[in-house]
């Protein structure tokens, strides 16, 4: 058993037909009710939920403080190679991107960490290309040991890889993996990845599985909004969590919802989402799945990071540099993966953050001690 059987009982058309012809009665009940099932996410996502969103926005504001405190935590992501062998026409690091290709050495990994402590965060989001003969599982296994000496929580987000090597990964410290499927349009899936095991559309889908397996202890989930019809590819996240929660439920899940940002390469969004219906998704997945983490990048603008701080969002990366060797060398050029939005300092970031009223997080754990 795995989603993929789940997946094959999903029909994109259905689905999307079932979406916009929720009626305003629908979301009424999905708002009424006391555990929210993926009919009731349905409606929370449909065009008919867009005038309620006022109310959502206060249900999702109280369930967020009731499970998570007035607590907001902080990660950064630390790009450690821009290789990568596979195409994928909406990346800036895609193979046909003619950019100049890094993979950070043990020193200049130790420059990047240093870097980062100093600007005081203790959670770091390690991030790869697709390059297995370069960043593989041998040089994970150098990196990860190197890393636990400087930060207290890791996660990854690179290539999906084996149950072996993620138990193999867990023991050297890992605790969250990033798996986003893009979207579960499969045949566009196709479109958007011209080349590389990322091709595979159904090893991906099956990763979350393999993870559940090795007994991780996070998993992140999400679409890249902008490909497809965005509220059907987060039907099927929220189907792909649901199945997830039932089946491997001593893992902790988080959600993030990118939107496609400019990069080299310049691939336009299909399935344009406004700042509105963003807000609306943050709200949806808080009533849908009030135990999750949902997670806010710096592809978003400042304005719009200060304005949903308080509305459902449990984590933000700051001061991002998608540019592996970036914080210890902030002159690194034309490297970057796509183009950020936020690029205030962790302090100011942290200053925000506590001008809403809300405490920062920096290690995970504290934000585990605020839940128990
Ligand atoms: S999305 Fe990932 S796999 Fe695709 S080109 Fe970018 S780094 Fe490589």
């Amino acid at each position: 058993m795995s989603f993929t059987d789940v997946f094959h009982r999903l029909d994109w058309g259905d689905l999307n037909l079932q979406i916009h012809e929720k009626k305003s009665a629908d979301v009424q009940r999905a708002l009424r009710a006391r555990k929210r099932n993926l009919q009731d996410f349905m409606a929370l996502i449909s065009p008919a939920a867009e005038p309620f969103l006022e109310s959502m926005a206060q249900e999702s504001f109280r369930l967020t403080r009731q499970r998570f405190g007035k607590t907001i935590q902080l990660y950064i992501p630390l790009y450690l190679s821009n290789q990568c062998h596979n195409i994928c026409t909406y990346c800036g690091f895609s193979l046909d991107n003619h950019i100049r290709r890094i993979t950070l050495s043990q020193e200049q990994i130790h420059r990047e960490a240093q870097a980062i402590r100093m600007m005081g965060f203790e959670h770091v989001l390690l991030l790869t290309g697709e390059a297995p003969g370069s960043v593989g599982m041998p040089y994970f296994r150098k990196a990860l040991p190197l890393l636990k000496g400087y930060f207290a929580h890791i996660s990854m987000e690179v290539q999906p890889l084996d149950q072996l090597d993620y138990e193999e990964l867990i023991n050297l410290g890992m605790d969250a993996v990033m798996i986003y499927q893009e979207t579960y349009h499969q045949s566009a899936y196709a479109h958007y990845h011209l080349r590389g095991n990322k091709q595979d559309f159904f090893y991906r889908l099956e990763t979350a599985d393999r993870l559940g397996r090795a007994g991780v202890k996070k998993i992140g989930l999400g679409s890249l909004i902008g490909l497809e019809n965005w509220r059907t590819d987060l039907f099927y996240t929220a189907a792909h969590l649901d199945y997830l929660q039932r089946n491997y439920w001593k893992t902790r899940y988080s959600i993030s919802f990118p939107r496609l940002r400019p990069c080299e390469g310049e691939q336009q969004p299909r399935s344009l989402m406004n700042d509105q219906q963003l807000v609306q998704l943050i709200c949806a997945w808080r009533l849908f799945a009030p135990e999750v983490e949902l997670s806010l990048s710096t592809r978003e603008s400042p304005s719009f990071r200060n304005h949903v701080v308080n509305l459902g969002i449990t984590s933000m990366s700051a001061a991002s540099s998608t540019q592996p060797g970036g914080y210890a060398d902030s002159k690194q050029q034309a490297l970057e993966q796509f183009a950020i939005d936020d690029n205030r300092s962790a302090a100011k970031v942290a200053a925000m953050i506590k001008d809403n009223n809300l405490e920062v997080v920096w290690k995970d754990h504290e934000l585990r001690a605020h839940l128990a």
